[in-house]
């Protein structure tokens, strides 16, 4: 990672430094923070002669060696202070909550719009809504690019930012065309290495965040965080880290719940941490104390599945899906335990 003097390097520059760590097979990737531009090496940044050039340039400050497989998530990197806001909210600074409709179904928008406001009244900062579903049996319902429409009306009629799922680099097209703020890239994915580059370069010059569900097979921390490094070495920051639960399950739980991994990725990465209590659990009871968990583990933000009327829902709804009632009192409660996190430091 090259450090500046000023806070961006000029297109000479920048031309300049590509040109030496071109020799050594490497390239730079200019990282656009809220606060400056990180200069990331891609390649293998430990050759001495090339950092020896490099810093001999008058304009550069140090060129810092993470020596780290997620050189760009880590929490040593300079990204560290780069702040991800959405829906208003710095995570970080206040917790922030995504909740709607597991999967929208093109045949009832109403109910869409009404959940939409629904959770807006309950407190969501970002409306979530499936277009395009990940289904484990091949003859469900499998979304449908009408949804698409519903999920930027439902965004026009409430102001919420909205997030969906993609699975594919044609959905991922179809989604930021059409001004999906927040793209998720879900469990089943989230080791699909050439989807996860896709996205990196789809949202490289945009200021879209990327919530990055942890697969249902990970293990060590390493791959999760790696994984986000995939997407941000293309250039944007706006990383959002979502443990869901993994296989195998808890006996009586969908999954196996994970949010208790946050302070541990929180000692390894600087990225915010979105817990999904919906699909650890899997079951609209189980919900509530989840998100309660996740929060008191340290979780930056949730993201929930909630709906009008669960009944009439399609996907998960029906199993999953909490009442706006329900989500109003989950998120209240949550907002405690947060506060209790975050006691106001008396200078
Ligand atoms: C979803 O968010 O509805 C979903 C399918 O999530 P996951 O990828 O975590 O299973
Ligand atoms: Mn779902």
């Amino acid at each position: 990672m090259i450090l500046p003097k000023a806070n961006r390097l000029t297109a000479e520059q920048l031309a300049e430094i590509s040109r030496i760590v071109e020799d050594f097979g490497c390239r730079i990737q200019p990282i656009v923070g809220a606060v400056r531009t990180i200069y990331a090496i891609v390649g293998d940044e430990r050759e001495e002669l090339m950092i020896d050039r490099l810093e001999g340039l008058g304009y550069i400050d140090r060129v810092d060696k993470i020596q780290s497989p997620h050189k760009l998530m880590d929490r040593r990197s300079d990204l560290a202070t780069h702040r991800i806001t959405v829906g208003g909210i710095t995570l970080g600074t206040e917790l922030l909550i995504i909740a709607g409709q597991c999967t929208i179904d093109p045949k009832n928008p109403q109910l869409f719009y009404e959940t939409a406001q629904a959770v807006k009244e309950a407190g969501a900062q970002v409306l979530r809504g499936g277009v395009w579903k990940p289904r484990t049996n091949p003859y469900a319902f499998q979304g449908d690019v009408k949804s698409l429409d519903i999920l930027l009306e439902a965004h026009r009629r409430t102001g919420l930012p909205v997030d969906a799922e993609v699975m594919d680099e044609q959905q991922l097209k179809l989604a930021l065309d059409a001004g999906v703020h927040m793209l998720q890239i879900g469990a089943r994915n989230a080791l699909n290495y050439s989807l996860l580059r896709a996205a990196g370069r789809a949202v490289a010059e945009r200021d879209t965040v990327v919530l990055l569900k942890r697969s249902l097979h990970m293990g060590p921390l390493n791959e999760f965080i790696s994984a986000a490094e995939y997407i941000v070495s293309f250039g944007n920051p706006n990383i959002l880290l979502c443990p869901r639960g993994t296989s195998p399950t808890l006996d009586g739980y969908r999954n196996h719940p994970d949010e208790s991994i946050t302070p541990l990725l929180k000692e390894k990465t600087w990225a915010p941490v979105v817990v999904d209590p919906s699909h650890s659990v899997g079951k609209a009871t189980y919900v509530p104390a989840c998100a309660l968990a996740a929060v008191a583990y340290g979780a930056d933000g949730l993201c929930i599945e909630a709906h009008v009327s669960p009944s009439q829902g399609i996907g998960d709804d029906p199993k999953q899906a909490l009442t706006p009632a329900a989500l109003a009192l989950t998120i209240r409660q949550a907002k405690q335990i947060w506060t209790l996190r975050h006691p106001v430091k008396v200078p």
